[in-house]
């Protein structure tokens, strides 16, 4: 048995794996030993873009010193498009050309995490206290923090023994969570530190809070954005400006872009929709690449799409605004008229 998963590891080695995947070609290493910039540099602490990422072992294994994993083919799958074990060693496979037998994969595949500190925690209202930490932290209002609340999709949760803020919504697809201080998740081999954790299975390709969208049909506009922060930004600037008749949806992860978009359940909800997305204003472009397939799945679905733009938007601190949670501490010398920023 493991010697099919080690003849797949070896048919497809890890630059071939992530060409297969979308992976930017930036940080695709053509050897063993070349370091490149890690495919999740995105999560790396202050933003770190050094070469951190490279494959050993004939490019059957990977490590990225910044993020602290080393991963095979298989967890890279995991990894990057955010699948449970069974369904990323699937898929391997099923790019490798190879059909393992029954029972393998659980033998060979390296333990998880325990169970419970990766399935869906037990979902708590927020207390006022958590409200008022939340809203330091986040920079957004406590009257937005307790409409997401009121909407169901804002929760408080103990996620791997810390104080935390979920986001999830009825259909339950997906869940990520934050810390409350802010602070990274510690360390769980084989996941490495990390500022936001998703809960096991879930799916990316679900908009966060379109199920909103079953409740609220009559309801036309639709504010897109890229990441939890964003999404309680969204928030914000809806109940600071009254405004009830749009429904903020988040993606949770870009490589939702690549892995076959967005989820075709999802589609149908937002079909026909004024939808306005807010692409991250990254070095990389990335976040712009991300909403143009957005977009491309969502005029089939005859939507009217447009984005927003951050350029020339400075923060309070005089970097760059790149994403709508940086809206809400905008530079005192900035003039935006904030009556463009709603679709
Ligand atoms: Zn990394």
């Amino acid at each position: 048995m493991k010697t099919n998963l080690y003849g797949a590891k070896c048919a497809l080695r890890l630059p071939q794996l992530m060409t297969r995947l979308g992976v930017p070609r930036e940080s695709i290493p053509m050897r063993d030993g070349q370091s490149v910039r890690c495919p999740w540099h995105r999560e790396h602490r202050n933003g770190d873009l050094n070469p951190s990422f490279n494959v050993y072992r004939n490019g059957t294994r990977a490590k990225c010193f910044t993020c602290d994993f080393n991963i095979d083919g298989p967890e890279f799958v995991q990894r990057w498009l955010s699948l449970n074990k069974r369904d990323a060693f699937k898929k391997f496979t099923d790019i490798a050309g190879a059909v393992p037998t029954s029972g393998s994969a659980t033998i060979s595949l390296p333990a998880l995490q325990k169970p419970q500190e990766l399935s869906m925690p037990r979902l708590w209202p927020f207390t006022e206290e958590n409200m008022k930490q939340l809203s330091a932290v986040r920079r957004i209002s406590e009257a937005a923090i307790a409409w997401a609340c009121s909407q169901q999709v804002l929760f408080f949760a103990s996620v791997c023994g810390q104080p935390s803020w979920i986001l999830t919504d009825s259909e339950r697809k997906i869940a990520e969570a934050r810390r409350l201080n802010g602070e990274y998740y510690p360390s769980l081999p084989p996941l490495s530190q990390r500022k936001a954790h998703t809960v096991y299975g879930s799916s990316k390709a679900w908009p966060l809070g379109t199920s909103l969208l079953r409740r609220y049909p009559q309801i036309r506009k639709v504010m897109l954005v890229e990441g939890g922060p964003d999404y309680l930004a969204a928030f914000h600037f809806l109940h600071h400006f009254g405004v009830r008749d749009v429904v903020p949806v988040a993606m949770l992860g870009r490589g939702a872009g690549k892995s076959g978009g967005i989820d075709p359940g999802a589609l149908c909800l937002l079909a026909g929709k004024r939808v306005r997305i807010y692409p991250h204003a990254d070095a990389d472009g990335g976040g712009i690449r991300s909403a143009m397939a957005w977009h491309a799945q969502l005029r089939v679905h005859g939507c009217d799409v447009d984005y927003f733009t951050f350029h020339g938007l400075l923060r309070a601190d005089g970097a760059p605004a790149k994403d709508l949670n940086d809206m809400t501490s905008l530079h005192q010398n900035t003039h935006f008229n904030f009556s463009n920023l709603l679709p």
